[in-house]
C-alpha cells in the first residue's frame, strides 16, 4: 500500500498542511518540537484510530479549535481510497471512507496499515503489562478490525461491572450483596472477555516465531527470544466454552475480594505478555542496546505479520529511532525496508543517514507545523 497524500487541518500544531509523498522513503527533518512526530501520529490514527501518545482527542485538536481533520489518499492493489477522520474536543469522531460517513469505526480500520516504532517502544520491555497489552491490541486491530469492536464491548461490560461493585460498597453497608445482578455481569464479562483472550492468544502464537527469528538474526547469537501470552484467566485449552467456564470459576473465587475492593480483579485487563531472553525476563536482562534489539525484532515481526495477513506491506513509521541503533542494527533495519515498505522517518539531523539513503529519499523540512 502506498500513502500518496496526507492533509492535516487543526491537528496538533498544524494549522493546515498538505503533504505529497513522492518516494517510498520520506525523511522528516527538523528541530525539536516542530511537528515531526505529530505528522506520524496523524498517520497512526488513520491506521488504528488510536494514538500511542494520548487517549484524549482534545490533546490532538489544535489549541483554540473545536475539531481537527486528517485526510489521506491511499493506493492499494484494490484501488485508491480516501480516508477522512474528524476529531473533536469532546471525543466524538466522524470516520469517512471514500466520501461516505461510516456508522461503525471498525469499517474504517484495515484500510491503511502501519507499524509505528519510536523510542517510547522501549517501554514494551521496561514498562508494565499495560503497555504490552496496548501494543498487542493495536496490532490485533489491524490484523482483524472486528477486534476493535470486541475490545470495546469488553471494556464497556468491565466499566459497568466495576460501577456495580463500587455502588455495592457504598450502599450495602454490610447488608447482603445482590448476587443475582452480579451473576448477570459475570456471564457478560466472561463472554466478552473470552473473545479478547482467544484472539490475543492466536496473535501471539503467530507473532512469536517470527519475532524469534528476527531476534536471532539481528543479535547474531544464541540468544533466544520467547514471547509468551500469560492470560489472567488460565487458558488450558483454547476452546471458547472451556475458557468461559474457567473465567466464571475464577470470578467466583475472587468475588469476596472484588466486593471488598469494589473493582473487577479477573479478566484480560490483567493479562501479561512475557518477553524473555534465554528464559530471563527481558526487563532484567541485558543492556539498553539488547533491549532495543528486542524491540526492533518485535517491530520487524509486526511488519511481516501484517503483510502476511493483509496481503500487502504496511507503512513503517520510524520516530527518531535510527540514531539510537548501532550501525549494524541500522543496516539490518534499512536492508529489510529497502523499497518494500513505504517508510516515513523523523530525524533532527540528516547526518544519521548514508548518501544512498539520502539520494533515494524524499526529504521534507518541518518547521512550526509547516
Ligand atoms: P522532537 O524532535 O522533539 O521529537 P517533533 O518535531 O517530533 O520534536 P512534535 O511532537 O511533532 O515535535 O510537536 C510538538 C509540538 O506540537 C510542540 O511544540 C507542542 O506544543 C505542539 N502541540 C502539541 N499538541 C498541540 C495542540 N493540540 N495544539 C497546538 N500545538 C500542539
Ligand atoms: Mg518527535
Amino acid at each position: 500500500m502506498y500513502l500518496k497524500t496526507l492533509h492535516l487541518r487543526h491537528f496538533r500544531n498544524y494549522q493546515e498542511q498538505q503533504v505529497e509523498f513522492t518516494a517510498p522513503k520520506t525523511i522528516l527533518v527538523g528541530n525539536n518540537a516542530q511537528g515531526k512526530s505529530n505528522l506520524l501520529e496523524a498517520v497512526e490514527l488513520l491506521a488504528t484510530l488510536r494514538s500511542h501518545r494520548t487517549f484524549r482527542d482534545r490533546d490532538l485538536v489544535q489549541e483554540a479549535e473545536e475539531l481537527a481533520q486528517i485526510s489521506a489518499s491511499l493506493k492499494r492493489e484494490t484501488g485508491i481510497s480516501t480516508l477522512n477522520l474528524i476529531l473533536r474536543r469532546n471525543g466524538r469522531r466522524t470516520v469517512n471512507l471514500n466520501g461516505e460517513n461510516l456508522r461503525r469505526q471498525m469499517d474504517f480500520l484495515g484500510i491503511l496499515n502501519a507499524v509505528q516504532f519510536s523510542s517510547l517502544d522501549l517501554e514494551l520491555v521496561r514498562g508494565g503489562p499495560e503497555g504490552r497489552r496496548h501494543w498487542l491490541d493495536t496490532l490485533l486491530i489491524q490484523l482483524e478490525p472486528i477486534y476493535a469492536h470486541i475490545l470495546q464491548q469488553y471494556h464497556q461490560v468491565l466499566r459497568q461491572r466495576n460501577a456495580f461493585l463500587k455502588r455495592n460498597i457504598e450502599t450495602s453497608q454490610g447488608a447482603p450483596v445482590q448476587t443475582e445482578e452480579l451473576a448477570i455481569w459475570d456471564v457478560q464479562l466472561a463472554t466478552a472477555g473470552t473473545r479478547v483472550i482467544r484472539r490475543r492468544e492466536r496473535a501471539i502464537q503467530r507473532l512469536a516465531p517470527i519475532a524469534k527469528k528476527w531476534h536471532a538474526s539481528i543479535s547474531g547469537s544464541k540468544e533466544i527470544l520467547q514471547i509468551k501470552y500469560s492470560p489472567n484467566v488460565p487458558l488450558e485449552q483454547n476452546h471458547s466454552e472451556k475458557v468461559q467456564q474457567a473465567f466464571l470459576e475464577k470470578l467466583q473465587q475472587r468475588t469476596i475480594a472484588e466486593l471488598h475492593q469494589g473493582t473487577t480483579l479477573v479478566g484480560p485487563h490483567r493479562d501479561e505478555i512475557e518477553l524473555t531472553i534465554n528464559q530471563t525476563p527481558a526487563r532484567q536482562y541485558g543492556s539498553q542496546g539488547q533491549q532495543r534489539t528486542l524491540v526492533l525484532a518485535l517491530k520487524l515481526a509486526e511488519l511481516q505479520l501484517i503483510e502476511e495477513v493483509v496481503g500487502e506491506p504496511p507503512l513503517l513509521l520510524l520516530d527518531d529511532v535510527l540514531a539510537e541503533l548501532d550501525p549494524s542494527r541500522q543496516n539490518q533495519l534499512l536492508d529489510t525496508i529497502q523499497d518494500r515498505f513505504q517508510t516515513i522517518i523523523t530525524t533532527t539531523h540528516l547526518g544519521a543517514f548514508d548518501s544512498q539513503w539520502l539520494n533515494s529519499s524524499q526529504i521534507l523540512y518541518v518547521k512550526t507545523g509547516k
